[in-house]
């Protein structure tokens, strides 16, 4: 063998090591399983094991807290939220800052969207199952009775002792539509605190972009969803930065029954999953939580009603795909859109 060979080789092995190094490196991203949904996190050349730990371990705990998902109902597992389920109708709960701050949210937000938002849908969201083991159709008496317990207006705070009391025995918080967006907004205040020059969040679906894609301050590019096809290519490309991207889809949780279409986000003038025109609502603004809620509050509320909603928020925009392949968005997102499918037409 050559002296040319010996080294070629040598180079070889050292770019093996590099590449096999490089995998164990501070710099790996991180995925798990928390809030119900797969939480993919990336901090780039700043992520290291001990930032990566506390994110995860605080995923953890968020769930720990306000879940409504334990399956298993042990009762040393109950979160905060279930306890103040069970106590719905005879006593006051406290909780932890963090999750009386959610539920705070939470009930300005059912007024403000005169409960298109209603984090008291959960007796619905039990009847129907969606998304779980054997969802069902039920009754229109039973979808009347769970309806009587449904009303954001039923929700007792009290600020300064840090309690939730619910009004009505068997009502039932769910914070499915608001704790991954809270989830985001804690590790993004995570990351400003340690300096993180970009990174990725993507808390399954709720994305926030923070920072640049690089140092030449290219924007992060961002997919939307074919509602119609949600494994196939993207149908829209938007260019984001230091923002949060959050959407509800009506194809995201659902099952089929006699031709009908039934899914997750529940109308609670209803009872029944959304029929509005919306078949995809993505709100893009600084704060995941108020995108989550306004993601699933706009998908109710339908297009037209959406828009009108939304000109009154400052620094919030959206974009609403519809039933009829119609794409329509808020005035601040004229000519941002990379319209990738052109079954798909874009109004504004
Ligand atoms: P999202 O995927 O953020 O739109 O949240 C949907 C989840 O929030 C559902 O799986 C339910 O747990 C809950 N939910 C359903 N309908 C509503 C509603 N109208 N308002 C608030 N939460 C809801
Ligand atoms: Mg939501």
């Amino acid at each position: 063998m050559n002296n040319y060979k010996k080294f070629e080789i040598v180079l070889l092995f050292i770019l093996i090591f590099t590449i096999l190094s490089s995998c164990n490196t501070n710099h790996a991203s991180k995925t798990c399983l928390a809030l119900g949904t797969v939480c993919h996190v990336n901090l780039y050349e700043d992520g290291s094991s001990e930032k990566y730990d506390y994110i995860l371990e605080n995923l953890a705990n968020i769930e720990k807290k306000m879940t409504v998902n334990n399956l298993l109902n042990q009762t040393d597992m109950i979160s905060e939220v279930e306890k103040i389920n069970l106590e719905s109708g005879k006593s006051s709960v406290k909780v932890s800052p963090e999750t009386f701050y959610v539920i705070e949210k939470a009930f300005e937000y059912g007024g403000k969207t005169h409960g298109a938002f209603e984090p008291t849908i959960g007796p619905l969201v039990k009847l129907w199952n969606i998304g779980g083991e054997l969802p069902r159709v039920p009754s229109q008496s039973e979808i009347k009775s769970a309806l009587a317990l449904v009303s954001w207006e039923n929700i007792v705070l009290n600020k300064e002792e840090q309690t939730v009391f619910l009004k009505t025995e068997n009502m039932a918080l769910d914070l499915g539509a608001i704790a991954k967006g809270y989830a985001a907004d804690f590790i993004v205040d995570a990351l400003e605190k340690w300096n993180v020059k970009r990174s990725l969040i993507d808390l399954g679906g709720n994305i926030y972009v923070h920072g640049f894609r690089d140092g030449n301050k290219t924007p992060w590019r961002v997919g939307i969803k074919n509602p119609f096809e949600p494994e196939g290519q993207p149908i829209i490309r938007l260019e984001v930065s230091d923002t949060a991207v959050v959407t509800s889809g009506i194809y995201e949780r659902f099952f089929q029954q006699d031709g009908n279409h039934y899914h997750h986000i529940i109308d609670s003038r209803t009872g029944k999953s959304a029929e509005s025109d919306v078949v995809s609502a993505t709100i893009i603004c600084k704060s995941s939580m108020i995108a989550d809620i306004l993601s699933t509050a706009t998908l109710v509320m339908g297009s037209e009603n959406a828009l009108g909603f939304l000109k009154k928020e400052t620094g919030v925009e959206g974009i609403f795909i519809t039933k009829d392949k119609n794409i329509l968005t808020t005035a601040g997102l004229k000519n941002k859109l990379d319209l990738l499918d052109l079954t798909y037409k874009i109004k504004q």
